[in-house]
């Protein structure tokens, strides 16, 4: 069983943990006066003054020795038509044949250098699988973890950061 202890608090948890956010970093730009107007948000896509074009995926880390993955929640603009694409095949069982699409990171994630608008590749899952987002192989720390898989003592990191806003 996959357990590990949250360095800030000293308790076991035993799911693996995942974090992520309600809407594209993009949205968060936005006044929050503003966005019933110029926003679509919806569970998976996100739609901006009517020229940006948002979906949510799954930025997927393998865990070193673990069966399960970590998995960061984000969103990736895509131009228009591939977007479409995406909005055309979403109720579709069988979808994993389309794409990939290429996508911008709108996300920040914390305990990293910046990671808005890293370049990924959206690789579409059967069966409502949200997508698997694929970095572009550079160095930045994030595509990095993704090669290169992270400890179940980094999981308890990030997990202690995200519930308790510290390092
Ligand atoms: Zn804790």
């Amino acid at each position: 069983m996959f357990r590990f202890r949250c360095v800030s608090c000293d308790e076991w948890h035993e799911e693996m943990p995942t974090f992520g956010a309600e809407a594209p970093l993009y949205f968060y730009s936005v006044p929050t006066g503003d966005r019933d107007s110029r926003c679509i948000l919806e569970s998976d896509t996100c739609v901006v003054d009517r020229e940006h074009f948002f979906v949510r995926g799954c930025l997927e880390l393998p865990v070193i020795g673990e069966r399960e993955l970590f998995s960061w929640g984000v969103w990736v603009s895509l131009s228009k038509d591939h977007f479409d694409d995406f909005v055309a095949c979403f109720n579709t069982p069988k979808r994993s044949h389309i794409g990939p699409f290429f996508g911008w990171l709108s996300a920040e994630l914390p305990l990293y250098p910046s990671t808005e608008n890293l370049k990924t590749r959206v690789h579409l899952r059967d069966n409502g699988i949200r997508p698997y987002i694929e970095l572009e192989p550079t160095d930045h720390p994030l595509a990095v973890e993704q090669r290169n898989g992270i400890t179940v003592d980094r999981v308890a990191e990030i997990y202690a950061y995200c519930v308790h806003s510290q390092a």
